[in-house]
């Protein structure tokens, strides 16, 4: 008789976003005069650079041109993205990692998700608490989690991130062979040092462990002295896979382009990790669109770089906004100045959930509650910056409105 996966029967519910969606609606229908600010869910609204568009216009005509046609692409993607991404975000901040350690995807979701194919089912995972719920969800269906009791997976090493820890983990007790690590960090907005994140490099190698570094939103880091990478800690291309994205740099959400970086010094078992996913990827995955490989290259030229610069300074402007309001309004406020996100206590000890449904009803804003990212995240809100900014300036007065 067929068998299901039981590990996805696992799984809790709905997801978190759906949940959201689902009370904002039943809101809506119930308020119909209202107009809802959503600033929960972290995507985009400015749009693609014109030097991204105009890449994807002229690889459309080399499309329709027998002389210049291509048909499938090379698995790691093409080189000429490959060299770019190398050239202008890795070598300049002395991070030694070449084109042929990288992998172009369709986006950092699907290889942060696809990666644990290379691992056995055994592997024990440790993830931040508060966490971005794929890195759980998708370990779960490989059967790693274990089971999900009282609001917790069995077999998941959590890491409690809090206001008490500066949103940074602490090394675990019991050794785990994957981790996830992301800074810029979603949920909390915090950013990591590399004084901070060294450990966790010599932590990682001295263990055998593979830390899967989610860099999705490393453009949003404004101050010089942190990381990027984590290959610009010394040690990490021998325990570290890094995930990279176009989407929150240059607005490709919908676009779907990102990369990953699998070092060639990274092997474990005798084996070659670069190898491994190689064979993953030649098997599961024929390549990110030319054309959109194309677009994701004009984000290193230089019309291409002045106008991500003016996106990341349009959404940053709208974190400040966040940040400085809600703080004035004598919210404890956290993340927002090297990241897109703000997250900020619930007033009086409401819990996330609570005070999501006060937002909705009194405030009108639409935001994500914290709870949705672990248990750590109980009792805090997340705001995105990539709002409108109008949208993000009036969201922020009616927020101080309720308060
Ligand atoms: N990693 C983190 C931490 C994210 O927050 C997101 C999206 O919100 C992603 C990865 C997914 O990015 P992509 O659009 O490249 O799939």
């Amino acid at each position: 008789m067929l068998k299901l996966n039981e590990n996805y029967l696992k799984l809790p519910g709905s997801y978190l976003f759906a949940e959201i969606a689902r009370r904002t609606a039943a809101y809506s229908e119930a308020n119909p005069g209202k107009r809802l600010i959503k600033l929960g869910i972290g995507d985009v609204t400015q749009p693609l650079p014109a030097a991204c568009v105009d890449a994807l216009r002229r690889a459309a005509g080399e499309l329709g041109v027998k002389e210049s046609f291509v048909g499938y692409g090379p698995y790691e993607g093409y080189g000429f993205l490959r060299e770019a991404i190398v050239e202008n975000d890795y070598l300049p901040r002395g991070a030694k990692i070449s084109p042929d350690e990288l992998f172009i995807s369709d986006g950092a979701k699907s290889d942060s998700g696809n990666i644990g194919d290379i691992f056995s089912e055994d592997c024990v995972v440790a993830v931040c608490d508060p966490v971005y719920p794929v890195y759980i969800d998708s370990n779960a269906m490989a059967g790693r989690a274990g089971d999900y009791i009282g609001g917790k997976w069995t077999n998941i090493v959590y890491m409690t991130c809090t206001a008490e820890n500066g949103f940074f983990p602490e090394l675990p007790a019991r050794v785990p062979d994957l981790i996830y690590l992301c800074f810029p960090n979603n949920p909390t907005g915090a950013a990591a040092t590399k004084e901070q994140l060294k450990p966790w490099v010599d932590y990682a190698n001295e263990h055998g462990s593979v830390i899967l570094y989610d860099a999705a939103y490393r453009a949003y880091i404004s101050d010089p002295e942190l990381p990027r990478s984590i290959y610009e800690i010394p040690g990490a291309e021998t325990c570290a896979i890094e995930l990279c994205s176009f989407s929150k740099t240059a607005g490709f959400t919908g676009t779907r382009c990102g990369w990953t970086v699998i070092p060639r010094a990274l092997v474990r078992g005798g084996e070659s990790l670069y190898d491994m996913w190689m064979r993953r990827q030649s098997t599961k995955f024929n390549g990110t669109a030319y054309v959109i490989q194309r677009a994701a290259e004009a984000v290193y030229t230089p019309e291409g770089k002045e106008q991500v610069a003016g996106l990341i300074s349009y959404y940053m402007g709208n974190a400040r906004v966040i940040r400085e309001g809600l703080a004035s309004a004598g919210l404890e406020v956290y993340g927002g100045t090297d990241s897109p996100y703000i997250w900020f206590r619930a007033p009086g000890g409401q819990g996330s959930w609570e005070f999501f449904d006060r937002l909705l009803s009194e405030a009108n804003v639409v935001t994500t509650p914290g709870a949705g990212f672990g248990p750590s995240g109980e009792g805090f809100i997340r705001l995105t910056a990539f709002g409108d900014a109008e949208n993000t300036r009036e969201a922020v007065e009616r927020i101080k409105a309720i308060l």
